[in-house]
């Protein structure tokens, strides 16, 4: 328990120091970076050398790490292992609420599907990225940060809604959802109001602030709880969780000595659909990939080998099992809490998995000691879905779909168990470790 409750530690630090999928890339860089990762660039020319540790980042939130073999051959393939950066919740919209009634409201977009009701009554801030022209005349941007609490969504008293029990905490997207952020003073202009919050912000000489993205985080900090301590909480478990047992598993698996690479690819956007200039449907990882085999002189039908050798394991968070609401699972598919990492399962593709990954990741599971567990969602519900069928589909690679169980899944404040974070590292670490032993 104690090196699961120290990985859990690790994990609760990473989401903490992420409150953005900006942040999330930021973090993951400095980790690699610590380890010593060279950065590569998409718009310069690469050199890499055989053995060598390196990462790309395209638009600051998504990041893909690889780690080359001493050589390459016939035998080569990649071994790419798949997650996101980005958690459902509110985004700023541009134009604040002019104050009335002595207040200055921020009006929010909702980002992919969280549990609205999640989000009233809890201390919520500000985090993103910031557009901006340096002292040089170059348009720049950089990570900005309220650490403190800045923003409220007030619920409203009992006495207000007498069925709120009965009927359940419903809001109103575009009325009920604005966040309460400044007692106004009357000659406050709500638009130059933010602005100048936002430059007090930032420890760096800028004049005008051009344009911005801004997140809604929440300021709690991640705790273990439960009478023995077997469960953690935090936002954004799905899915810097599985980013971060990816990238633990990255920097303390072996360097490959036979021929294989090493990816690591978390993108931002798959709360959303992946569709966009970095999400998992773009050409970001094709393109890595591509690039990796022109630097090492890789031949092009060499390449189209390589990559049909290659094996990819697509991890995101997975339902694990809530007695309080049976009829919500499958009753024979029955995810438990700290009972090892769950390989999901669709035949209409929500999921990439078939039976020959589904039967090499539990050869993996078998050699790190991890138990395993197989999930199916409810025949009479419509199943999510994740990155593992979009990146199957686009680069023609043989993909599993697993996960980690946890409780209350595009909640703002999500749980989860602590030996199966341990177990996924130990999983992932032996996908990097052995060789590929497919006949
Ligand atoms: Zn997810």
């Amino acid at each position: 328990m104690n090196s699961a409750l120290e990985h859990v530690n690790d994990l609760l630090d990473f989401i903490d120091n992420s409150p953005s999928p900006w942040h999330a890339v930021h973090t993951i860089k400095e980790h690699l970076l610590q380890a010593g990762f060279q950065p590569v660039l998409e718009q310069e020319k690469w050199t890499l050398t055989p053995g060598g540790r390196y990462f790309c980042v395209r638009d600051d939130a998504s990041i893909i790490a690889f780690r080359l073999a001493q050589h390459l051959d016939a035998q080569s393939a990649f071994k790419i292992i798949g997650a996101h950066t980005d958690s459902p919740g509110l985004r700023i919209k541009p134009n604040p609420i002019p104050a009335s009634d002595g207040l200055v409201r921020l009006g929010v977009e909702v980002y992919g599907g969280p549990i609205l009701a999640t989000f009233a009554d809890r201390d919520l801030s500000l985090a993103g990225r910031i557009s901006y022209i340096t002292s040089d005349a170059k348009i720049t941007s950089r990570l900005i940060k309220f650490d403190q609490p800045v923003l409220r969504l007030p619920n409203l008293a009992i006495h207000m809604n007498r069925t709120v029990n009965d009927d359940g905490l419903k809001f109103n997207r575009q009325t009920e959802l604005p966040l309460i952020f400044s007692n106004s003073i009357a000659e406050q202009i709500p638009c130059d109001y933010l602005h100048t919050k936002l430059l007090q912000t930032v420890d760096e000489d800028i004049s005008q602030i051009l344009s911005w993205e801004l997140h809604v985080y929440d300021t709690q900090k991640g705790v273990i709880w439960g009478a023995d301590h077997e469960f953690y909480a935090n936002s954004q478990l799905d899915n810097l969780a599985s980013c971060h047992a990816g990238l633990t598993a990255l920097l303390q698996a072996p360097t490959p000595n036979s021929s294989e690479i090493q990816v690591l690819a978390c993108f931002d956007h798959e709360e959303i659909g992946s569709c966009s200039a970095k999400g998992a449907e773009s050409s970001f990882l094709p393109d890595i990939l591509e690039r990796i085999g022109i630097a090492l002189n890789l031949h092009a039908e060499d390449y189209k080998c390589l990559l049909a050798r290659s094996f990819m394991i697509s991890a995101d968070m997975a339902h694990a099992y809530q007695p309080n609401f049976p009829a919500a699972y499958e009753p024979e598919h029955k995810i438990l809490m700290n009972r090892g990492p769950v390989v999901k399962l669709n035949v209409n593709q929500r999921y990439a998995t078939e039976s020959l990954s589904m039967a090499m990741f539990k050869q993996w599971c078998a050699l790190a000691g991890v138990p395993i567990q197989t999930y199916n969602h409810r025949t009479d519900l419509a199943c999510g879905s994740t990155i593992g069928p979009i990146i199957s589909a686009k680069l023609g690679v043989r993909t599993v779909d697993v996960g980690s169980p946890m409780w209350a899944m595009h909640s703002c404040r999500e749980s989860a168990g602590v030996l199966d974070h341990e177990y996924m590292i130990k999983a992932l670490t032996a996908f990097y470790q052995h060789e590929l032993v497919l006949a």
